[in-house]
């Protein structure tokens, strides 16, 4: 097996780097952590688009540049190490340009995949509801077939971006009657559709990045309707697996780590052989979340369709990242646990935040039981019940 890169994908990742080397302290934009969650900045989207680096996969014709799945690993892996603020197209890119190209109609891909490309809208994803999590077939949101159009009504829960997006990317459930799979379908919402109400969750860190929606009887035409009527279950499935399966999901915490290595490096700390045991340890299994997330992309780019794949490199990297905060908070004893902004934090706080934001790396995107579910029925070929 070669692991090795090509000669343009080595200079593709140089160009990102030196980029990214420019940019970020030119605008004082280097966000650390989470860059694809909480470094919201439409302006860096927006440069980003301008040099062709978002929907880098997708036809020319829509304003993407027809590159590999690697290539788009190589360049959205510099951006996260990096702690690039990302996440205004983050979503668009990920997974609504991809589920337009494969199911939405030519209107559809015209109008929407170029101003994503160029950073100029930003999707949420209106999936989960307090009722229907894990179990998203269970959603209740409806959408109610109404002259030339339709009427959305229900509420939806943890919507990342809700209060920033301009569409929503949704799931309801268009046909009541028939069993929970089979009545669903999916629609964009213009978030400035009147009957729309935001309201922000505030996590256990203090940040604002989810919300829940409220959808009180929305008009949306026709053309709202992705793909086909009632099939929208079938559509979803490859689209969590884009959700999944990138390096988002093993280097959320990476600048955290490289940091307070290079701290506990600095004050002679990795004298201690149990400290560098784990440290190494770590870094290793970096390594291997990091194979396995290229590993996805690889099968991509052989015009595989990876599964059970993504929900092993998901179920894996997030492990990590939980597991990255808790050893960095550990390097620094009761001081780690003082928040951003307090005197005396180490790193500024990043330590503290990072342990209250870990929860929610096994939970967003799918639960990591959900993910060991898919391993052990579609992976190992175990049965369902
Ligand atoms: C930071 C963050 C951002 C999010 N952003 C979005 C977003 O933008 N859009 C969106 O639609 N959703 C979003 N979500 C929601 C997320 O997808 C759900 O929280 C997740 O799917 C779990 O659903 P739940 O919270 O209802 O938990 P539940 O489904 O109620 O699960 C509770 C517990 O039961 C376990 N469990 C449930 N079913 C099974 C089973 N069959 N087998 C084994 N164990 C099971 C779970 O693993 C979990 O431990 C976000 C969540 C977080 C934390």
């Amino acid at each position: 097996m070669d692991f090795s890169f090509t000669r343009e994908q080595d200079a593709f990742r140089q160009e990102v780097q030196e980029f990214l080397g420019r940019e970020l302290p030119a605008e004082n934009l280097r966000h650390y952590e989470d860059g694809w969650i909480t470094g919201f900045s439409r302006s860096f989207s927006r440069k980003l688009g301008a040099r062709g680096w978002i929907g880098l996969t997708w036809p020319t014709r829509y304003g993407g540049q027809a590159r590999g799945p690697i290539e788009r690993l190589v360049l959205t892996e510099a951006l996260l190490r990096a702690g690039a603020p990302v996440a205004a197209h983050w979503i668009g890119d990920r997974q609504v340009g991809p589920s337009l190209l494969a199911h939405g109609s030519e209107e559809h891909k015209a109008f929407f995949l170029p101003r994503i490309t160029r950073g100029e809208i930003v999707f949420c994803i209106g999936m989960s509801e307090p009722a229907a999590g894990s179990d998203a077939a269970a959603l209740q949101t409806l959408a109610i077939e109404d002259g030339d159009g339709w009427v959305i009504r229900g509420q939806k829960a943890w919507t990342s971006f809700a209060h920033q997006a301009d569409y929503c990317y949704l799931v309801a459930r268009s046909d009541p009657a028939a069993p929970k799979h089979k009545g669903i379908s999916e629609f964009v919402v213009d978030m400035r559709t009147p009957g729309i109400i935001v309201r922000p969750l505030i996590d256990m860190v203090g940040e604002h990045h989810f919300n829940e929606v409220f959808f009180d009887d929305v008009r949306i035409p026709a053309s709202g309707l992705i793909g086909q009527k009632h099939r929208g279950w079938y559509q979803i499935a490859s689209q969590l697996d884009f959700e999944r399966g990138g390096i988002e999901r093993v280097l959320s915490n990476y600048p955290l780590f490289r940091d307070a290595v290079e701290h506990a490096r600095r004050q002679g700390l990795t004298r201690d052989p149990r400290l560098r045991d784990r440290l190494a340890r770590l870094s290793v299994e970096l390594a291997v979340g990091r194979l396995l997330v290229y590993r996805v992309a690889w099968l991509l780019s052989a015009g595989k369709v990876p599964t059970w794949e993504t929900a092993l490199s998901k179920r894996f990297g997030t492990e990590l990242e939980q597991e990255i905060a808790e050893v960095v908070l550990s390097l620094f004893g009761i001081t780690g646990l003082l928040m951003p902004g307090a005197p005396g934090a180490p790193l500024d706080g990043r330590p503290a935040r990072a342990v209250l934001y870990a929860p929610a790396y096994t939970i967003q995107g799918g639960t990591g039981n959900i993910l060991r579910n898919i391993l052990a029925i579609r992976g190992l070929g175990l049965p369902a019940d």
